[in-house]
């Protein structure tokens, strides 16, 4: 059987090395470029977040704001377990750091773009690099594959994986195959925003903060970042994940609410702040606060709310202390913008899920024609999720193809 894999990223390889690993089958893989696994080598900053150490499938379906539901069957096969059995297998080692991001042990994605090299290798896949496809036509007893290079190629079988650009030919001969294409939008960005309060705070981080945009029904928690053109970290991302397609709508521009208290109410933040009132009624309020936020940050929503840096807890009034407490859960930021993370940028948008049989990855609508990766309409956030869905879908593509009859 002949397979073609269309793309040399982290789908693409993985599909073809588990398509490969079948005998009997020629597997060929395309890169239009002259670069295999160009992202996975910048991803993580140069380490590669190869997964996240989440392994119930259905918590890590949640992180997922387009293609939960889809993948919750494919992750009890394939998902972060069988992630680091698949690469330790391979020689490779990875850790987990504290806040469940894995990386290889070398801290180089280096060590994961050799290794999918070499096992794509091994297991005998004919890599093209500088070779992609132009266009694709169905007959009867397969595909023919139009090269860049000029050339015509038959196969029984193709997998497409041409990644997140979403104006690349592999989202052209899905859409002329009969596949609905939803309108890419950028996923995983951080919020531009110009406030007093932030002014000269740069890279301050609350461990602890919850982000919402008001009047929707979005909502994270995690770190903040206050970042030179305004707010970034995990819950800034997470919540840019989330409200991809409706901020995209509104041309991001919106009012976002912090609470640097994280999960707590206002009630009982004010609570709290009668609280160091009561035991600490000479103490000056700037020197320390009940939620441990960075002290200049601390300092910053006093003066904010009105309250000088010499007063003492004691010295404040109950309307100043509500002043305060407002600021402390639900500060009011104007959103004018975005910028994408240097760390890792997605786009949601793609081949449209339901058209996709999740136990194969094979189209429901063109027969031997199959999909993984950042093609189809799936994101994750921050924190290794996008690869997991690589790997995921790329592992059941390539089995899929091997492992079935012509149809
Ligand atoms: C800077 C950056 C850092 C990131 N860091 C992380 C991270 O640490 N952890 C994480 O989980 N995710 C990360 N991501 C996201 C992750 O890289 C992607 O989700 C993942 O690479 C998607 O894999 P893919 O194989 O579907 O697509 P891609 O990696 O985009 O690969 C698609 C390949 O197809 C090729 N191609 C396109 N069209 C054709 C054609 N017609 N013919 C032949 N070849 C073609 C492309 O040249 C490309 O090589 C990061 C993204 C970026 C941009």
């Amino acid at each position: 059987m002949r397979i073609a894999v269309i793309g040399g990223g982290a789908a693409g390889f993985f599909a073809a090395i588990a398509a490969a690993e079948t005998p009997g089958t020629n597997v060929v893989l395309y890169e239009a470029t002259a670069h295999l696994l160009a992202k996975v080598k910048v991803s993580g900053g140069g380490r590669c977040n190869v997964t996240h150490a989440c392994y119930e499938p259905k918590i890590l379906v949640t992180h997922y704001p387009r293609g939960s539901r889809e993948l919750l069957g494919p992750f009890h096969r394939f998902g972060p377990t069988e992630t680091f059995a698949w690469f330790n297998r391979r020689g490779v080692e990875l850790k987990t750091e504290d806040d469940g991001r894995v990386f290889p042990i070398t801290d180089s994605s280096e060590t994961i773009s050799s290794c999918l090299q070499d096992a794509a290798r091994r297991a005998g896949v004919s890599v093209k690099v500088r070779c992609g496809v132009n266009s694709m036509l169905q007959s009867s007893a397969g595909f023919d594959l139009n090269l860049t290079t000029g050339e015509l190629e038959h196969f029984d079988k193709v997998l497409i994986a041409t990644g997140g650009n979403k104006s690349s030919a592999g989202i052209q001969i899905a859409q002329q195959l009969g596949h609905t294409i939803i309108p890419a939008v950028p996923s995983l960005f951080t919020f531009h925003i110009d406030s007093v309060l932030l002014k000269g705070l740069e890279g301050l981080a609350v461990v602890k903060a919850e982000a919402k945009i008001k009047d929707a029904k979005y909502i994270t928690q995690g770190p903040i970042l206050i970042t030179h053109w305004g707010l970034s970290g995990p819950a800034i991302l997470k919540l840019s994940s989330l409200a991809a397609r409706e901020l995209h709508e509104i041309d991001y521009k919106f009012t976002l609410l912090v609470n640097w208290a994280s999960s707590l109410s206002l009630i009982q933040i004010e609570a709290a702040l009668n609280a160091q009132k009561i035991t600490h009624p000479k103490r000056q309020i700037t020197t320390g606060n009940p939620f441990s936020l960075p002290a200049r940050l601390w300092e910053r929503l006093c003066l904010h709310a009105n309250i000088g840096d010499k007063v003492q807890w004691a010295g404040v009034s109950k309307a100043l202390l509500q002043n305060l407490t407002q600021l402390i859960g639900s500060s009011s930021f104007s959103v004018t913008g975005k910028s994408m993370n240097k760390e890792e940028f997605v786009t949601c948008g793609g081949v449209k899920l339901s058209e996709i049989d999740f136990s194969t990855m094979q189209s429901r609508i063109c027969p031997n024609l199959y999909f993984a990766g950042e093609v189809l309409d799936i994101d994750g956030v921050t924190g290794g999720f996008n690869f997991q869905a690589a790997w995921t879908t790329g592992w059941h593509g390539g089995r899929a193809m091997s492992e079935s009859q012509l149809t």
